[in-house]
């Protein structure tokens, strides 16, 4: 298998990875969002923190295989809260968090790293490894789950790929622009072949145009079939995108629409 060059990241070049799979049922076309199987169930979902604080309060929201949702909400409205329930970082008080059918509070141990591994995430600040070249900072994510050092570089190779940055891999995040650094981090996301890409502000360290270009890869792998949930406080992304949007305010979901905009129209 020979593996793009190509240091953009279009569609032609994602044609000879492997990751990730299409997910959709039916030639390029997606099932409608009502046929296809829930992969995140938040049911009646309230977490208080030891302080007392409801950080959410009563949350139910279905999230669809393949869907693209941006979670948009105040400083303070419960966003990261909901993310850190989907990554098992903090258990429900009340109500069950289902992945891909495994309610989260009843996992056993064993399992926590099979499920984890469903989950890509995306941070603002990037969190590369500022001593491990772009390679490595990807491989380094398998590495850590034991996977077999032979099927570690074409894994890598090819999350690579997809993203635009072959020609990077050896750089160091220091010799990485804002939106290379952030590609990085997005392929190290992709690299176990996830089902769900969260992104926590992805675009927040980001000038506008650097953005849309994170966008158009987050859009690109949510074509492949990964489900995306993006927390964002870009209202210009959001409003343009007209993507589902789901508005938290003081823990509780006030709009769940699909077309929004940042804001709630009228
Ligand atoms: P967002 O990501 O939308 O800014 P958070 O989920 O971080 O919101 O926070 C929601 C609320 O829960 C806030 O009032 C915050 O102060 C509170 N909170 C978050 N984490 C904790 C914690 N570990 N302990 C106590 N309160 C917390």
């Amino acid at each position: 298998m020979t593996f793009s060059s190509t240091t953009d990241a279009r569609p032609d070049s994602v044609s000879e990875t492997r990751i990730p799979k299409p997910r959709s049922n039916g030639a390029g076309g997606r099932a409608p969002v009502e046929q296809r199987r829930p992969l995140l169930v938040f049911n009646d979902v309230t977490k208080t923190y030891p302080n007392g604080r409801d950080a959410l309060k009563d949350v139910d929201l279905i999230v669809p295989e393949g869907d693209f949702v941006f979670l948009v909400g105040a400083s303070g409205a419960g966003k990261s809260t909901l993310m850190k329930l989907l990554i098992r970082d903090e258990l429900a008080t009340q109500g069950t968090v289902t992945l891909d059918g495994d309610d989260l509070a009843k996992l056993p141990r064993r399992k926590v790293p099979h499920v984890r591994r469903k989950i890509g995430i995306v941070f603002q600040d990037f969190k590369l490894l500022p001593t491990k070249n772009v390679f490595e900072n990807v491989a380094f994510a398998l590495e850590v789950t034991g996977t077999p050092r032979r099927r570690i570089k074409p894994a890598v190779e090819r999350v690579l790929a997809l993203v635009g940055l072959t020609q990077q891999a050896e750089q160091y995040p220091k010799q990485l622009s804002g939106g290379e650094q952030q590609r990085t981090a997005i392929a190290r996301a992709l690299v176990h072949d996830p089902r769900i890409v969260i992104a926590d502000e992805p675009t927040g360290n980001l000038d506008p145009l650097i953005s849309w270009e994170i966008l158009q890869l987050l859009l690109r792998i949510n074509e492949l079939g990964v489900t995306v949930l993006m927390a964002t406080h870009d209202a210009d992304i959001v409003t343009a995108l007209r993507k589902r949007v789901v508005a938290l305010e003081e823990g509780r979901v006030i709009r769940d629409e699909v077309g929004g905009g940042y804001h709630r129209a009228g």
